[in-house]
């Protein structure tokens, strides 16, 4: 070892040991270095009890992993890119040609997208149901359904399902239950313990690029598991696919998990306000937030989110929807969310910044909910700023427009 860069790599030095800090170390490299043979061929990533590749797991990751797993109420965890990634895995690992995929009509809509454009050419045929019907569900599940996603709040349109009634249904018909748990960032809800008597999916999918990262700067995403059987099955898929995440954007979800209980609940506080404020704006005919009486599934998101904390209050996420009177035009839709200051147009949620985004319903609902008012849809995100900034911000984009 006489050339520098050999001694660089191969340096003699050992830090001494007993360094122990309250902020978990953070290990990244693709190759993992064994100390012999034997130990190559003994050496079991599958159950996180050793390393063999960075692809497969490091400390960090796996640290990242039972900590998820708490956060949910599950057992075993498996990182993902982002949130989006999190969906198709369970999608990809649990179902295989012949099988039914039953989807929400308030569901993640590239969930849809993926199950029409990729599972379709697998052979996997999907149909909707409707999530504030458990009827419609238990009608439609037949011999070849096999899984069924649920979602609560709803994306965009925020309504809140009986959940329990769904996946009661999904357990009597003996069918797979997946669960899009963004929402409720595994605070709001328990999704293994829907009811506080151990009715629970058996999967759920998380974007961890809203509340966990925090800060509106990763994209990841977890899919959780509470049995070992089903852990099993998406733990393959997500070797075979190659599925993983970089360590400098765990390291950075790690750092923001302690504070993810207390940015949930002053986030929903101040979204609450803002909701209510909303509703009593002329111009707004609706506000859709399932904490609100006026929400969509509102007596459901009471029975579950306020079963879930001992506080009783119940929670929800900084998001909500709002309908503008059917008077406004597109444009002057689009004039309202331009004129916005402190709200940025964007997509996303749960990070410092408030944002805006309107939906075309005719788009992404067909037909449109019974339970809604004609009118444009605008979702407003509630982020970290004051909620009389906020508010006036509001007020001011409202008189631009011409709707005050
Ligand atoms: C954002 C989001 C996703 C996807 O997360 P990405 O990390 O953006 O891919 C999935 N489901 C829900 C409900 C989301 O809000």
């Amino acid at each position: 070892m006489t050339d520098k860069n050999t001694q660089l790599i191969h340096h003699p030095y050992r830090p001494p040991a007993d360094y122990e800090a309250t902020m978990p170390g953070m290990f990244k490299s693709s190759s993992i270095l064994f100390p012999d043979m034997a130990s190559v061929r003994r050496r079991n990533a599958r159950d996180r009890s050793g390393y063999t590749y960075g692809l497969h797991g490091t400390p960090t990751t796996y640290i990242l992993e039972e900590r998820l797993a708490t956060l949910e109420g599950g057992r075993h965890c498996c990182l993902v890119p982002s949130g989006l990634a999190a969906v198709t895995l369970v999608n990809m690992a649990l179902l295989q040609q012949g099988d039914e995929l039953l989807l929400p009509d308030n569901v993640y809509a590239p969930n849809q997208t993926f199950s029409a454009g990729m599972l379709s050419r697998w052979g996997i045929a999907q149909q909707s149901y409707d999530a504030m019907n458990p009827d419609d569900l238990a009608r439609k599940i037949g011999p070849r359904t096999r899984l069924v996603w649920l979602e609560a709040a709803g994306s965009v349109t925020m309504e809140f399902p009986d959940l329990v009634a769904l996946t009661r249904i999904c357990r009597e018909k003996g069918v797979l239950v997946a669960i899009d748990n963004t929402w409720s960032a595994g605070i709001a809800y328990n999704s293994f313990d829907l009811d506080g008597q151990g009715l629970g999916v058996d999967v759920v999918a998380h974007a961890l690029t809203k509340y966990p990262s925090g800060g509106g700067d990763v994209l990841m995403g977890a899919v959780t598991t509470a049995s070992l059987e089903r852990h099993q099955e998406i733990d393959r898929a997500h070797r075979l696919i190659g599925f993983n995440v970089g360590a400098n954007d765990v390291e950075l979800v790690l750092r923001s998990l302690p504070s993810l209980g207390m940015r949930y609940q002053a986030q929903d506080q101040s979204a609450r306000q803002v909701a209510r404020w909303c509703a009593e704006q002329a111009a707004f005919v609706q506000v859709l937030h399932p904490a609100l009486p006026s929400g969509v599934g509102h007596e459901n998101w009471q029975t579950i989110c306020q079963a879930a904390e001992a506080a009783g209050q119940g929670a929800a996420a900084s998001i909500f929807s709002v309908i503008l009177d059917e008077r406004y035009s597109q444009q002057q839709v689009d004039a309202f969310c331009d004129a916005l200051k402190i709200f940025r147009l964007g997509y996303s949620w749960g990070g410092p910044m408030s944002l805006v985004m309107t939906y075309d319903l005719s788009a992404i609902r067909q037909p449109r909910p019974r339970y809604l008012q004609p009118g444009g849809l605008v979702r407003l995100v509630v982020g970290m700023e004051s909620v009389q900034d906020l508010q006036a911000d509001l007020q001011q984009a409202l008189a631009a427009a011409g709707m005050a």
